[in-house]
Formats: C-alpha cells, structure tokens, sequence
C-alpha cells in the first residue's frame, strides 16, 4: 500500500504515530525556516511541515513542489502550536521525514479550492480537476449516498434491479430519440431509450412484480432550462399495486433518503389535486414553502366600467391576483417591472392592476379611476389584505391568468426571500388530465405518456370531451421542482387501442410501433404501475447545487457539447461508409 491513512482522518489520538500520506499538493508556504504543504485527498486535508534545521536537503525538495503534484511522504504525527479547529485534522501536523514526489503537475489552468477563479466552460473542459475541488466532490458523495439509499430501501422490499437494454427500438414518448444507425442492416436504426417505459411493463408481464433500475435515459431534446441529453432516473414498477400502493412506498423512499443522507424526518407527504396547483398557484409543480395563493375575483367584484375586467370574465376568462404581503412599498419602477415580467410573449398578459394597502392607511390603485376606496377595499377582503400588502391583478384568459401568477408568485419569492433555503416542501400532484389539447392545432396528445391509465370514472367524457378525463398519473414536486412521475397503467388490449385511436396513431402504426406491447398484453397482463425519480434533480436539491451539472460528473454544457472530450465531432469518412450514411 501506498499509505497508511486519507488526509482526513488523522488527530490528537494518533499524535506520536509514524504514518506515510499521499495526495495532491494544494498549497505550499515557507516560514522563518519551516516550510508547510497542505496536502489534499478526497477525504480532507493534512498539514504537512518540513523542517530547515534538521534536514535542510529535504526542505529545499518541499520549497520546489508545484500545485497539484501528487506526492507521497512519511512522518510523525505531531501536535501543532496554532491550531485549525474549522478542519478535523486541525489539531496535528505531519512532521515529515521522507518525501517522494509520485507526479508532477504543471500549473493547472485554475485554483483548485472551493473560491475558485475559473469559469465554468474552462472547469467542464478540465472537469477532473474540477472534481477535486470539495463542492462539487461532496456533491458526486452526496449523489452516491442517495443511490445507496434507494438499494437498501427496495432491496428490502423485494424489489429486483434488472438491466434492460440501450439499444432498442424508436417509439414515441413524447421526445425526439437519439438514433443509432445499424451496420449490419444500412438504413436501419436502434433507438437509445428515452426511459425503459415499455420494458419494464415488460417485466411485469414477465412475473418479476417488482422492478427497479437506476437507469440513464436518453432524449434529443432542445436544450431548454436545466437540461442535459442524457440524465438519470430510478425507473420503478410494480405488479398489482393501486396509486395509494405507489404514494406509500415511494413516498417511504422519499422519508428514507432524507433520514440517510440528510438526518432530515420528512412528513407525511400531502396531496394535491392537479386542477387545484393550477387554480391556486398556476403551476403543476407548486413551491409550497410559502403561500401567497392565487384569488379569483370572479364573481366577487363591485360593478365597474372597468372593461379589462369585464370583457375578460365576459368572454369566458378570469379576473385573479395575488398578494404580496409587504410589498405596497413598491416603487413606481418595481411595479413597472412585474408588469413588464407578465407582458414577457410566453406569459402573454397585457399586465397588471395593482392596489396597494398602505402603512399609513390609505388604500390606492393604478385603477383609481375605475373603483372608489370602499370598492378597493372591499377587492381587498377577498386577499385578506392588510397595512401594507399590495396586490397584484390580472385579467384574460383562464389558462394565461394562472401560468403568469404562477410565475409572478415566484418572482415574488425570489425578490422577498420568501423560501427559506433550509425548509422542504415535498408533496404528491394527482389527477392530472389523460390527455392535453395542443393550443395551437387543437390536435389531441398525451399529457404524461400513452400507457397511463384513464381513471374508470372518467371513461363516459371519453367520446364526448376526452380532455375532461382524468388519468390515474401523479408528480412528486419537491420545492418547486419535479422529482418523479409516473402512473398506474393500462393492462387491457382493448383500453390501449382505444387510447391510440384517440391519439391518432393509425392501427399500422400501432402495429409498427406497439405491436411487441399489444401482443404482450394477448397473454395475461398483470394489473401494474409505477414510477421515475428524476435522480439528478433530486440530488441537485439535496446537494444544494444550482443546476443539474452539479451533481453529475461529467455533463454536457447547455448546448449539448461535451468541452472535456470535445463531443460530438465529426469522424471518419470510412466510419460512415461501413455505415452506408452518406452525409448531406
Ligand atoms: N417513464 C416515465 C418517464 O420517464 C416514468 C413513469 O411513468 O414511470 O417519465
């Protein structure tokens, strides 16, 4: 072995021990006749110290070490004079006696420390080094123990981790698929799986009952938000299992995770329906670490002349607010910018009405001129407002109103502080439409994925007004964020050509494309559903890092590149001519 112990590990116990350390040099000082070395490894730091009076040889090999050389040297552990008690080893230096360098380094292109000086574009090009800073060493820890976590919690429980393929066939799953085109037969392409959706219903056909695998998944999507084209799930299914089945195990997961890798007891995690996160936060994926929900004033508000107002609710839309508590100190210029924050094209709203309770009592309203105080205040009684709030309104349509308030309410949290970074706020989303109209084509598509299944009740609208029929699918949302998906799914023949129909996918298609699935369901399709974890985000939350690139080793940047390995290229000629793929 080439040590006896990590850089992290030693203290006052071990005072008087001989011990040999190896690890990258971070930093290296000489004093009045001593030279100190801080040498690193994944498990900390130890101060090393070289001694000019009793071998001057060996400290003038200590005063030439470079950054980030890996060295390995022998010593006594020694009690130091003026101690560090921000780092467990704080207390002891390594008197050294021996010092070998085993690498050199050159002069790596940025300070390998926490308060680095490189940009993120130079540390995905160097993302080893990148990777030996503590943050994001801790994270890819932190991200290890949340998969161990999950072992134990269903390999307790039965759960068997299968390994389905990559190489599989393009089917629709809402994304583009990453193609892989097939020497053997030219014209012919694999699809790298968008999730193991279909093989694990597979499996429950199979018999296995309970399945899991902590899976890479792969989608050639455009490279909105936080995105990655290949990112992580724990993809999980079971046999006979109703949604309550679901919300119990995997919310037990969810207790589970937090207790091992964050001493945290979580909840009970609550409920909410779908219809009810968009009419009271705009939003599927609700932050509920504060409240500020939105009031819908239809119905509620005084007669005016006020046609903003009135021509929304006429033409079938809503009237609806929020207060922001606190805030009727708006300047002029902050509200000019949550209207210009609404107005944005994909939120669409012409902008907003404000009315401000103000701390000396008066109440005022940029509609002034439409309501008097009494009508104000009495708009107010619907937010409960007091000295001090204001609120903010909107009319137009139903479904624009929400998604802007649903922004806005989060605008207004970041601006006031108002999550508290160390709360949690996990809970279930249920009941979510089977099937969403594509606003602009009014065409028909699925809201989750094809396999979910529709809840019994709703199966009279399915005809007559499909996008009123609920499917049995549910999202766990943790502070704002989606962490999980998934559904109970059909198991009938019948029930899944139905929902193909719906979707337009001709029976040839079907054929084409299910035809694997269909048939599997002719032999005895156990009643089953399941789930995914989003197991990137998860940690990015757990980790308290600010996008999914900090949980994962080596990501792509936001445009898909790989800086590290310089990815994608183009190759050779050749290459693609075994492939028979001419280029355009
Ligand atoms: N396969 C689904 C997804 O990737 C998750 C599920 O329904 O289990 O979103």
């Amino acid at each position: 072995m080439y040590r006896t112990h990590t850089c992290g590990e030693l203290n006052l116990k071990s005072a008087g021990t001989e011990v040999t350390l190896c690890g990258w040099v971070q930093k290296t000082r000489a004093l009045g006749g001593m030279t100190f070395v801080d040498l690193r490894d994944r498990y900390g730091i130890t101060q090393l110290v070289f001694n000019n009076d009793t071998d001057v040889a060996l400290c003038d090999k200590a005063n030439k070490l470079g950054r980030e050389f890996v060295i390995q040297v022998k010593g006594k552990v020694t009690e130091r004079t003026s101690k560090n008690l921000n780092i467990p080893t704080g207390e002891i230096e390594i008197t050294v006696s021996e010092l070998n360098i085993l690498s050199e380094s050159e002069v790596p292109p940025f300070i390998i420390e926490d308060n680095t000086d490189g940009n993120e574009e130079l540390r995905l090009k160097y993302r080893y080094l990148d990777i030996r800073r503590p943050q994001l060493r801790d994270r890819l820890i932190m991200r290890a123990h949340i998969v161990s976590a999950v072992h134990q919690y269903l390999d307790a429980r039965n759960f068997i981790e299968v390994e389905t393929p990559l190489l599989i066939k393009s089917t629709p799953e809402g994304a583009r698929d990453f193609l892989v085109p097939s020497r053997l037969v030219h014209g012919s392409f694999y699809a790298l799986p968008q999730s193991p959706q279909i093989l694990k219903q597979l499996l429950m056909i199979a018999g296995m009952d309970r399945y899991y695998q902590v899976v890479r998944c792969l989608r050639d999507e455009d490279f909105r938000g936080d995105r990655q084209p290949e990112f992580s799930q724990i993809d999980c299914e079971m046999s006979y299992v109703h949604q309550e089945d679901i919300f119990e195990t995997f919310g037990g997961m969810i207790q589970h995770i937090f207790k091992q890798v964050k001493n945290y007891e979580l909840k009970e995690i609550p409920k909410i329906k779908y219809d009810d996160a968009m009419r009271y936060y705009g939003s599927d994926k609700p932050d509920l670490r504060f409240d500020c929900k939105i009031v819908e004033l239809n119905g509620l508000l005084p007669a005016s002349e006020f046609n903003v107002f009135n021509n929304a609710i006429a033409n079938g839309g809503i009237v609806a607010g929020l207060n922001a508590k606190g805030c009727a100190t708006y300047s002029r210029k902050q509200l000019d910018e949550l209207g210009e924050f609404v107005k944005a094209p994909h939120r669409g709203i012409g902008g907003l009405v404000n009315i401000r309770f103000n701390e000396d009592g008066t109440v005022k309203s940029s509609a002034d001129k439409f309501f008097n105080e009494e009508q104000l205040r009495q708009i107010g009684k619907a937010f409960d407002a007091q000295k001090g709030d204001l609120l903010l309104i909107a009319a137009d349509k139903t479904s624009k109103v929400r998604r802007s308030l649903g922004d806005l309410r989060l605008e207004l949290a970041k601006r006031n502080n108002w999550a508290d970074p160390n709360a949690w706020s996990v809970l279930w989303i249920v009941d979510f439409p089977l099937f969403e109209k594509d606003e602009e084509t009014g065409d028909i598509t699925f809201a989750h994925h094809p396999f979910c299944s529709p809840h019994l009740d709703d199966m009279q609208y399915f005809d007559t007004d499909p996008t009123r029929v609920r499917a049995q699918t549910y999202d766990m949302v943790m502070n704002g964020n989606e962490i999980l998906s998934g559904s109970i799914r059909i198991h009938q023949k019948d029930i899944q050509e139905k929902v193909f129909d719906k979707l337009g996918i001709s029976a040839e298609d079907r054929d084409k494309k299910f035809g694997f699935l269909l048939n599997a369901f002719r032999y005895g399709a156990p009643p089953h559903g399941g789930c995914a974890f989003g197991l990137d985000r998860l940690a990015m939350l757990l980790a308290g890092g600010e996008t999914i690139r900090d949980v994962i080793a080596f990501p792509k940047t936001s445009g898909g590149r790989d800086l590290m390995m310089d990815a994608p290229t183009p190759v050779d000629p050749k290459q693609l001519a075994e492939l028979g793929i001419g280029l355009k």
